[in-house]
């Protein structure tokens, strides 16, 4: 069985009691890895270290710290085959889709070493002689990571590139159900030379450790990715220290597809963006609104291409799509959504049940799901089910396409499908939601801002607005003597 320590003031480390916890292969149910329970001691000698270490890492010029997340971001590219193996194995994801994410990682720490260069002030003239406004950016101090498992890597990267970039130290808080990849990630950065203290990395139940994290005095900034339950709970800990935070939460992705869409690249944007990793995606398409005159196409074209998906281990088989979902209870989930919906009169068009086969006898294996006749009263149509579930709606015309994107508390993105410039604009402006891809289905770039509205939270992550929630602003008025 494979150990691995967390990291602390510049070393790898057991937790104080020497308790562990153990990581499940998602496409075995077979425990595989265990690594250290993090008791609130640990947390706060990693608060504690990366306090300490801020005064020197936030004197560098941005562009000592950038030679680091450079090199960094190198280490990560070699080792990416044996990082995206792990994550595979604890997440689930096929193989190159997990190689995928290790390697973006590695491009999100290069854009955050260049975009760290790019923190302009401004100077402001002053209705008096000789004197002036100047604004300057400083880091926020010691900053507070917490993700979840669907990108294990990803997610921590924005945070670590944004945090460190920017001059601030980190103490990132991994994700229980996949902690392996992300600390490998984190050695890639610590084999970079960064000084101790700088990153910290530590492992456990995020109910005990984050709480510390989000509670604690000498924490100034939490960059929080998880559900919108957890998110307000994040929020409502840092009120008593008045941290700055950022919250990317929940969503409930509308897709929209009109009359006049590009037909066969809805269709590939619905089957990709639908079921990737499962559906574990927070902008996964939970809900797609298809003009009533091309529903029955639609439908049929879509639960088509959706049965040509291949599901299996993403360790071992070749081709692979699909592999397994990350947790048991989001398997439970998404059942539960099915079954409410179905009871309330929607119909299964493909999926609905685990794959049949010996293969699938031990895992979290469950067929990609299209839902029609659904309505707004079933949970798969106004909750995040976090599945490989989607629901497919006719609408009328376009006002009553917004309505229906816009009813649900979420506003992370939507996705439209329209050939016409007018439309596009139109929709685009209209849906509430802080990503709106148009005849495309990746509503996120690394150099564009990225976050919600409503109960998909605030704050942005990617672009250099992800590195100004590491920021101070300042103001100095100067008279010139
Ligand atoms: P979760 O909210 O249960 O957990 C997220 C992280 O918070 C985990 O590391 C967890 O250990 C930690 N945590 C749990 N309790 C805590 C507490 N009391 N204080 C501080 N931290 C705590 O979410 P999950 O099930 O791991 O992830 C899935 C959710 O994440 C989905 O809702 C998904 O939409 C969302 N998500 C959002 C984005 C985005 O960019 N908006 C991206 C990915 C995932």
């Amino acid at each position: 069985m494979m150990h691995e320590k967390m990291f602390i003031a510049g070393k790898w480390v057991e937790s104080e009691t020497g308790d562990t916890f153990k990581v499940i292969n998602p496409a075995t149910e077979e425990v595989f890895a265990e690594v250290p329970l993090a008791t609130p001691n640990d947390v706060e000698r990693a608060i504690a270290a990366a306090d300490g270490a801020f005064t020197d890492w936030s004197a560098l010029t941005p562009f000592e710290r950038g030679r680091y997340l450079r090199k960094a971001s190198s280490t990560i590219l070699e080792r990416s085959k044996e990082i995206a193996k792990l994550m595979t194995m604890e997440q689930g994801k096929p193989l190159a889709e997990a190689e995928g994410e290790v390697k973006k990682g590695a491009d999100i720490l290069r854009y955050y070493a260049e975009e760290g260069e790019r923190v302009y002030g401004r100077i402001i003239a002053n209705a008096e002689v000789d004197m002036e406004s100047m604004v300057i950016y400083q880091p926020i101090g010691v900053a507070a990571a917490i993700s979840p498992w669907n990108y294990p890597i990803e997610l921590l990267a924005w945070k670590v590139g944004g945090a460190l970039a920017s001059g601030c130290t980190l103490v990132a808080k991994l994700p229980s159900e996949t902690p392996l990849s992300p600390l490998a990630f984190i050695k890639c950065v610590v084999d970079a030379g960064i000084p101790a203290g700088v990153l910290n990395a530590v492992t456990g139940p995020g109910s005990v450790i984050g709480a510390i994290l989000t509670a604690h005095p000498l924490v100034k900034k939490v960059a929080f990715t998880g559900s919108t339950e957890v998110g307000k709970g994040v929020l409502k800990s840092t009120a008593d220290t008045l941290k700055k935070v950022s919250l990317e939460l929940g969503g409930s992705l509308p897709m929209v597809i009109c009359s006049d869409c590009d037909m066969d690249a809805a269709v590939a944007g619905a089957v990709r963006r639908s079921f990737r990793n499962m559906g574990q995606i927070c902008i996964a398409i939970n809900r797609i609104y298809v003009s009533q005159d091309i529903y029955e196409e639609f439908i049929e074209r879509f639960a088509e291409a959706t049965e040509k998906l291949v599901i299996g281990n993403g360790l071992t088989d070749d081709p692979c799509d699909l592999g397994p979902m990350c947790t048991s209870s989001g398997l439970e989930k998404t059942m539960s959504h099915i079954k409410d919906a179905v009871g309330k009169g929607a119909k299964i068009v493909c999926g609905g049940k685990r794959p049949s086969g010996e293969k699938f006898e031990k895992g979290y294996f469950f067929e990609p799901t299209i839902l029609r006749d659904v309505d707004h009263s079933m949970l798969v149509m106004n909750e995040e089910t976090f599945g490989p579930l989607v629901g497919v709606m006719p609408f009328k015309n376009l006002e009553e396409a917004v309505k229906l994107a816009d009813d649900t508390k979420y506003g992370l993105a939507a996705i439209v499908f329209t050939q016409d410039i007018s439309t596009a604009r139109r929709l685009s402006h209209l849906i509430e939601a802080g990503n709106i891809a148009i005849n495309n289905v990746d509503a996120g770039v690394i150099n564009a801002p990225y976050g919600g509205w409503k109960d998909s939270g605030f704050g942005v992550e990617h672009g250099p607005e992800g590195l100004y929630e590491y920021l101070h602003i300042k103001h100095i008025r100067l008279r010139y003597i």
